[in-house]
């Protein structure tokens, strides 16, 4: 064995140069290992290139908006409000190209051969290089392709953009029907409304945001309503067609849609087709992922998965946490197991809301007593310019152990305060210990520490105020 593993060309080889494989071959190649890696798009991957930062990057570009708003409160004018599209997206696509120069370092100073080409297994130690039409051999196959996004099914769907295309639009569209409940269709409608364009988001189901708390995706969703997004609940597309310069859906209802453009945010399925997998026998799930164990190892011994392509929880810092695991575990003596637990997740939305741990209606399946404590108000910064939009906070509460089971926050700044409450939380946290902090004032979050009193369920009394 010693001798076919000195005759390996390199001791791992990993495919995809996201956030999950640059992770990975950094750290293996800093703990000794002769590391190459193989990008087929762009080094930086879905979060750098056509993800988390430029989304968010729009999103700060969409809050001017709000704020120019409310500046005249707070005693500022202006002569006239312009928004220069290529402007913004020019310097978000400078700032992209930066980051993949600033990974691209990153990777060769660690001493990782980067190969800009598209890699396919063909056993399982040895990796084919498209571009160069040359094959290498590697101990070890880190997986790390990601995933991409599907458009439904429908006739005409061809007329359907992704978030993929939302980054590269050249001209801002005048109106936008965004199809898709989850966190990336909210995130672009909100970004599309800020700076000016008609957003209509639809969704097939009864409310969007599965899997957050519901009174959050109620109020979200009144925040979004207010903000003049309009949201088309229970609507099922039948197909989308060609209509003068944009593009109409029709319903199933018979009820029908325009826009310029229309962008499916339906779901991301796993890149795990023709690169060699199921050829080699690879174990693959539902949807395609890589089936892995808590080593993110495989069903073949030598080849391992993290990230997006595993389809545990498709966040960068979970595909960056895996990578570590991987790294400690094949590099450094270290067998470290994932564990998914208490993973905090933020829609980047106005109004913007976060959360970690179990919502209320989950935790009432899990434990026999929950307390629920809630604040809804007006946060200090909206007073001057009469801003109605109110912050709502909760924690959801063990009963019998004290212990805060989930925190939710829906508000400016949410996803910075989630950020800090999931250190506590994860750790065990009490209500009470929650209480024993001191409040920092004046801020939004102090009302984390110092809501006094359980929520009740509203009596039926005319007039009672549910959320008080
Ligand atoms: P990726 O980053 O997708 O990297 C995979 C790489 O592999 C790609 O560069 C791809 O080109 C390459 N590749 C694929 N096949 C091959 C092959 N055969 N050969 C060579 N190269 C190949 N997460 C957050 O935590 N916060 C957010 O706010 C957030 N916002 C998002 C917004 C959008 C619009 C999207 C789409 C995603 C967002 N995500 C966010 C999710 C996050 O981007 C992913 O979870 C993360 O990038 C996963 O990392 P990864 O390494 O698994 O895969």
């Amino acid at each position: 064995e010693p001798d076919r593993v000195a005759s390996y060309d390199y001791d791992l080889f990993v495919i995809g140069a996201g956030s999950g494989g640059v992770r990975a071959a950094r750290l293996a190649a800093e703990l000794g290992a002769r590391v190459a890696i193989a990008e087929e798009y762009r080094v930086g991957g879905t979060c750098v290139i056509r993800g988390c930062v430029p989304k968010k990057l729009l999103a700060y570009g969409s809050h001017y908006h709000q704020l120019f708003e409310d500046a005249g409160a707070y005693g500022w004018s202006f002569e006239e409000l312009r928004f220069d599209w290529p402007a913004l997206i020019g310097n978000v696509q400078a700032e992209v190209e930066r980051l993949e120069g600033v990974y691209k370092r990153l990777l060769e100073n660690a001493g990782v051969e980067i190969f800009p080409t598209r890699a396919v297994l063909t056993d399982p130690h040895t990796v084919h290089l498209a571009e160069a039409d040359r094959s290498v051999t590697a101990k070890t196959v880190l997986v790390a392709t990601g995933g991409h996004p599907i458009v439904p099914d429908v006739a005409g769907k061809e007329h359907f953009i992704t978030s993929n295309e939302c980054f590269q639009l050249e001209t801002l569209p005048q109106s936008v029907a965004i199809v898709g409940p989850g966190y990336i269709g909210v995130e672009f409608a909100s970004i599309f409304a800020g700076l000016g364009v008609d957003v209509t988001l639809v969704y097939r189901g009864k409310q969007i945001l599965r899997g957050f708390d519901d009174e959050l995706r109620m109020r979200l969703a009144d925040g979004l309503r207010a903000r003049g997004i309009e949201i088309c609940l229970n609507a099922d597309i039948k197909a989308l067609a060609q209509d003068g310069d944009g593009v109409s859906i029709a319903f199933m209802d018979g009820g029908a849609v325009h826009a310029d453009k229309v962008v499916a945010a339906t779901g991301r399925v796993p890149n795990t087709a023709g690169i060699g997998l199921q050829q080699l026998g690879v174990e693959l799930g539902w949807n395609g992922h890589v089936v892995v164990n808590e080593y993110s190892q495989s069903s073949i011994e030598n080849i391992y998965a993290v990230g997006d392509v595993t389809d545990r929880a498709n966040l960068t810092p979970v595909a960056i946490y895996e990578a570590q695991c991987f790294a400690e575990t094949l590099f450094n003596d270290t067998p470290t197991m994932v564990e998914h637990t208490f993973i905090p997740t933020a829609v980047f939305s106005e109004p913007e809301l976060a959360a970690v741990g179990l919502t209320e209606e989950e935790a009432r399946e899990k434990y026999r007593a929950v307390d629920i404590y809630k604040a809804a108000f007006r946060p200090l910064k909206n007073t001057l310019p009469k801003r109605e939009q109110q912050m709502f906070l909760k924690l959801v509460i063990d009963a019998e152990s004290d212990r805060v089971l989930g925190c939710h926050v829906l508000g400016p700044d949410a996803a910075e305060i989630v950020q800090m409450a999931a250190i506590a939380v994860r750790l065990g946290v009490t209500k009470a210990q929650f209480d024993a902090t001191r409040a920092l004032h004046p801020t939004v979050s102090e009302e984390l520490v110092t809501m006094r009193h359980r929520w009740e369920p509203p009596t039926p009394v005319a007039g009672s105020d549910a959320a008080a």
